[in-house]
């Protein structure tokens, strides 16, 4: 089983984000932290004796949870859902939030990867964006968490971002390499609605680069870290040998997930005729999902179900971003049926045009497929 963790405390808002997350909250954590620890107890009451193959804390940012509350909430669900021997534990992280302390914390509860936003090297494109911290910061960090002992660090950059040439997008990269990550997650902006960002642009105030420039910034980040030995795995994640993340193969190949904390989603087998699994959903507001915990009334939680057609798609939706693709064998193994039984005839109408190709036993997207990854899934869909 996966385990993912939402932190919803921030120290300031970014200019692009739509998360969960909420600066100035900081009284909340408390209540927070025994909020997490009782829903990980209902979890584990509804689903006893499972292990956590791979945890991922995510945000927010978790760094700014001070030590003994991280030290609390680490106890209070590791002790509900044990590691699994070799299990991964990934913690996000902020330049310039982490300490000694939580590192020290972090390590002891066994978290053995840690991933960092840097975003970029450039200090006006990090105001842009409304980040608070310089390259400077993100050098002290990862000087930290290498002397904490994490050797699996990520950092995460975004292209496409207003007012970046390529050129600020290729030292971007080349300041990534030269702190020697064992993995990098290059995102391209996407403006969402409600943020500042995408207000000043819709009000003319900052431009997104051409979208011809946007994918030569792409392009780039393949070439160049494919040069400095990192390995594509997926549309945005680029590993040295053997670091590719865990967590977020699992998801991708639709490994059930518990997710704990405000707005966190889990996913887990369906118990019914038709369901295949079931999707739910956390309040997103931090006081809404402590007063949930707080009464112990679980359905406050959105539900979705998931027919065994949906579960079919959403393999296809999911495994196609990575470069491996969907394999036929997993494929049969999850759904009872055999892929091309499904897809077949669209599969070879998308190879015959040079958008996905068959080997291994496995169909992935070709480098054109990627571009057009939106209405090749529209044409998979099923009837
Ligand atoms: S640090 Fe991350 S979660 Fe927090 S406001 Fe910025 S982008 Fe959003």
């Amino acid at each position: 089983m996966e385990i993912y963790l939402h932190i919803p405390f921030c120290g300031s808002k970014c200019r692009y984000c739509d998360f969960a997350s909420w600066p100035g909250q900081e009284a909340l954590m408390p209540a927070y932290v025994e909020a997490v620890c009782a829903e990980a107890q209902a979890m584990a009451e509804a689903w006893p004796d499972t292990q956590a193959e791979t945890v991922f804390i995510g945000g927010g940012t978790p760094s700014i949870l001070p030590p003994e509350l991280l030290d609390r909430l680490l106890d209070g669900v590791l002790r509900r859902f044990p590691l699994a021997p070799g299990a991964e534990f990934t913690s996000e992280a902020n330049p310039g939030t982490l300490t000694a302390a939580w590192l020290e914390t972090a390590l002891r509860h066994g978290v053995n990867r840690l991933s960092m936003g840097m975003q970029a090297l450039q200090p006006e494109l990090l105001r842009t964006l409304g980040r608070r911290h310089t390259f400077a910061d993100v050098e002290a960090s990862v000087r930290l968490a290498r002397a904490a002992g994490i050797r699996n660090l990520s950092l995460d950059l975004m292209f496409g971002l207003p007012g970046q040439t390529e050129a600020d997008w290729a030292e971007s990269l080349d300041a990534a390499l030269s702190l020697e990550p064992e993995h990098l997650s290059c995102y391209g902006l996407i403006p969402e609605d409600g943020t500042p960002l995408k207000a000043d642009l819709d009000a003319g105030r900052l431009t997104l680069p051409e979208e011809e420039t946007e994918r030569a910034m792409y392009d780039t980040a393949i070439r160049r870290l494919a040069g400095a030995g990192f390995a594509q795995y997926e549309i945005s994640n680029f590993a040295r040998p053997g670091f590719a993340c865990r967590h977020n193969i699992g998801y991708w190949r639709r490994v059930p997930y518990i997710g704990l904390g405000a707005a966190a989603a889990s996913c887990l087998p369906g118990r019914g005729e038709g369901i295949e699994s079931v999707r739910t959903t956390n309040p997103a507001g931090i006081r809404d999902y402590i007063a949930m915990a707080g009464a112990g009334d679980w359905s406050r939680r959105a539900v979705e179900t998931v027919s065994p057609e949906d579960a079919r798609f959403e393999s296809m939706m999911l495994g196609l971003r990575m470069n491996e693709g969907v394999s036929e064998e997993d494929f049969r193994r999850m759904h009872g049926v055999s892929l091309t039984s499904v897809y077949g005839p669209r599969l070879r109408s998308l190879a015959a045009r040079g958008l996905v190709e068959h080997a291994d036993g496995c169909w992935r997207l070709t480098r054109r497929g990627m571009d057009i990854q939106n209405s090749i899934l529209v044409e998979l869909m099923e009837d």
